[in-house]
């Protein structure tokens, strides 16, 4: 039976990227040869990495004077090596969840970390606002999607610093202003490929000016004059990474995709304020579009495991909660079709007129 994939990640891909990968992965670029055992140098894959770096910077329409790079290491790697390259005294860091908190961790080796705003307060159920970012840091670092409390920044803040945003789990599913950043970066398994790539923007003139000597594979220059080929890459990985990007851009890009992102989590917000059995557990104007967590209403706390058993049934797989939530989380990645959402919809209006 068909499965309906709500996973967090790594999560639900397109068809076609899956398809195309078992084909390379038989023959790939009519080389005779499985994807699996070429080498990165040949002029197939050097292809393959070109087309990759281009559709990247066209689909997410980043400016001249960026650099894209993809590297190892996921996004948690990228937690040190930000502040390895820009933290030279203190570095301003909003406080918005699980991987918020451990990036701010990584930072406190390197030097002085001002959290200027945080939502621990109420378990990181809303986007802090209103705070004031300090001139005198080296760079803002925010998370624009919570993936674990499923709250989400929608807007492209204006910074008086060099600002930097973990996108791990809603790169391309909305137009982006690039120019707000100096960096984004994010790890591809949520809504670009399979795990094992980490994808990099930053700034030139950003880069250049660490306060102290970077080993070469933690200078990000490195990768973008090596074409992110310094080193071995995830050769798989990249290419299914391609494939997603061509499925992106074939469907009309990230503007297509934000009315589609927007149709689906409307549908299932709708649902959850309407069932009398569940409740969100999100403040309304931060709800993430990406990853939708709520919990049975209270009363019917005792119906959890009842709830997404019945999911199960209906091929529903991949909503449990995480440990710090509870409850149920729906990840509705640019991959996952509105038809499964409205499954999730008819399953729960079914699970009430059942009880
Ligand atoms: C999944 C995730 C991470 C961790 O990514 P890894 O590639 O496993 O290191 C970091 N930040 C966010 C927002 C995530 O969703």
């Amino acid at each position: 039976m068909k499965k309906h994939n709500f996973n967090p990640g790594p999560s639900i891909l397109p068809q076609y990227t899956i398809d195309e990968t078992v084909k390379a992965i038989q023959n790939f670029s009519n080389t005779d040869l499985s994807l699996l055992e070429v080498s990165h140098r040949s002029k197939e894959f050097d292809a393959v990495m070109d087309e990759t770096k281009a559709l990247f910077k066209e689909l997410l329409t980043v400016p001249e004077g960026y650099g894209v790079a993809f590297v190892g290491g996921g996004a948690s790697t990228q937690f040190f090596h930000i502040p390895y390259n820009f933290l030279a005294k203190k570095a301003a860091y909003v406080n918005t969840g699980e991987w918020a908190s451990r990036a701010i961790k990584e930072a406190k080796v390197f030097g002085e970390v001002d959290v200027i705003a945080s939502s621990e307060d109420k378990n990181f159920s809303y986007i802090p606002k209103g705070y004031t970012i300090p001139k005198d840091a080296d760079y803002l670092h925010l998370t624009s999607n919570n993936t674990i409390f499923g709250t989400e920044l929608l807007e492209d803040i204006n910074s008086p610093i060099p600002l930097i945003s973990d996108m791990s789990s809603d790169i391309f599913s909305r137009p982006l202003d690039v120019s707000k950043y100096a960096m984004i970066y994010g790890g591809a398994q949520k809504n670009l490929a399979p795990a094992g790539l980490t994808f990099v923007i930053v700034r030139e003139d950003f880069l250049g000016k660490a306060p102290r000597p970077l080993p070469t594979m933690v200078d990000y220059r490195t990768h973008i004059k090596n074409n992110s080929m310094y080193n071995t890459p995830p050769c798989v990985v990249v290419y299914s990474a391609l494939m997603t990007l061509r499925w992106l851009k074939n469907l009309g890009g990230v503007a297509a995709m934000e009315k589609r992102n927007i149709e689906k989590a409307n549908l299932l917000y709708s649902e959850i304020d309407r069932n009398k059995l569940f409740r969100g557990t999100v403040a309304k104007e931060d709800r993430s579009r990406m990853n939708v967590c709520f919990v049975m209403a209270s009363g019917s706390e005792q119906l959890e495991e009842e709830f997404l058993n019945f999911a199960k049934g209906k091929a529903l797989v991949g909503l449990k909660g995480h440990r710090s939530v509870g409850g149920f989380r729906a990840s509705l990645y640019n991959a996952l079709p509105l038809e499964s959402v409205q499954l999730l919809v008819d399953t729960m209006k079914e699970f009430e007129a059942a009880h």
